[in-house]
């Protein structure tokens, strides 16, 4: 258990040739699992429904289904995570596709990457890296969903995404007496939250902006 707990992105990036680690979002990826398989889940999504445009196979209602089992070519040390952001990833990018919107995912990780600039967590102090990693990735995948949802719901369009942060800290992943040798681990699972939360407030308004383009 403990192994999973450590696990992070650092060890397979550095072993690898994916230019997703080398990219403007690459803290992004590396700090996170879920992060990671959904860019390749988005990717995966939004060439499939490009395929399923030009051959004709959407107007009779064929739809390209997401790999199951992409942590077999995607190496990560958190494949469970990786899965499920590959999921989300691929429906977020198929609807894109097949709704001839831009290919959005990779500048808007850029941009959350930006945002968590230097604050990421540092991965030379001895151990911490990993663990705050995995509190990050924890967080953002939680932020994930509960962007969704909160998106789902008639609110307001939310623009301060800082709140987020805020909010987090005070209500979620208070710190246990154990983690606080490795850091601040709430911080680090809160700045996940924060960023995972735009990324998934993000796909359903544009699910909804696709929805209303194709109505027109
Ligand atoms: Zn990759």
């Amino acid at each position: 258990m403990a192994l999973v707990v450590l696990a992070c992105e650092v060890s397979v990036a550095q072993s690898s040739g994916d230019p997703h680690f080398s990219d403007a979002a690459a803290s992004l990826f590396t700090q996170s699992a879920f992060a990671h398989g959904y860019i390749h889940g988005y990717e995966d999504g939004f060439h499939a429904a490009d395929q399923d445009l030009q051959f004709g196979r959407l107007s009779r209602g064929v739809h390209a289904r997401a790999r199951s089992h992409p942590e077999n070519l995607i190496p990560s040390q958190n494949p469970a995570s990786l899965r499920k952001g590959y999921s989300q990833g691929f429906v977020a990018g198929y609807a894109d596709g097949a709704a001839g919107s831009e290919f959005r995912a990779i500048s808007e990780m850029r941009e959350a990457a930006a945002v968590l600039g230097t604050e990421l967590p540092n991965n030379d102090a001895p151990g911490s890296g990993m663990a705050m990693a995995a509190n990050f990735n924890r967080g953002f995948e939680d932020g994930y969903f509960a962007g969704q949802a909160y998106a789902g719901k008639p609110r307001a369009p939310l623009g301060d995404f800082a709140y987020l942060t805020s909010f987090c800290m005070g209500h979620l992943y208070g710190p246990t007496a154990d983690d606080k040798r490795l850091g601040d681990p709430q911080k680090a699972a809160c700045r996940g939250y924060a960023t995972g939360f735009r990324i998934g407030y993000s796909d359903i308004r544009s699910r909804e902006a696709n929805t209303r383009a194709s109505a027109k």
